[in-house]
């Protein structure tokens, strides 16, 4: 994104601060993009719940989703998101599967979850920029 671009989306923000009250994360004591929308230098855009309450009170109607899209792609990811890329492509979940997982399902009558073949991993993972997770 350029940096035009996100000038034109902060554009109506009074950094009026409603956001950073109702949202969960400032609450627990980290700072998410709605410290940088108070102009503050300390803010992660990937810790976020996506509950989208700063969204909803905006007086403005700053879109903070898109925002927070957009400087993500920017952003290096935290560690772990990586490993939880590659748990979701191969089992659509984000936590990992293994054997015990699925010794546990069967327990409970349920279908064990099927991992996708390795090569079809490797395929899915070819479209990332040198390697690297997008947001
Ligand atoms: S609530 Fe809206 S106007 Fe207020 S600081 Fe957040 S984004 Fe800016
Ligand atoms: S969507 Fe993210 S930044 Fe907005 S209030 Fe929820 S946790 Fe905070």
């Amino acid at each position: 994104m350029s940096e035009r671009d996100l000038d034109a989306l902060l554009e109506d923000c009074t950094q009026c601060g409603l956001c950073r009250e109702v949202c969960i994360v400032e609450a627990l004591g980290a700072h998410s993009i709605t410290s940088l929308l108070c102009g503050e230098e300390q803010y992660s855009s990937w810790l976020c719940s996506s509950c989208w309450r700063c969204q909803e009170v905006c007086p403005q109607g700053v879109d903070i989703h898109a925002i927070i899209m957009e400087m993500r792609r920017e952003e290096e990811p935290p560690p772990g998101h990586e490993a939880n890329l590659v748990n979701v492509l191969r089992s659509g979940y984000a936590l990992p599967v293994d054997s015990g997982v699925n010794s546990s399902r069967i327990l409970h009558s349920l279908e064990p979850v099927q991992l996708i073949p390795a090569k079809w991993l490797e395929i899915l993972l070819q479209g990332r920029e040198g390697g690297k997770t997008r947001g």
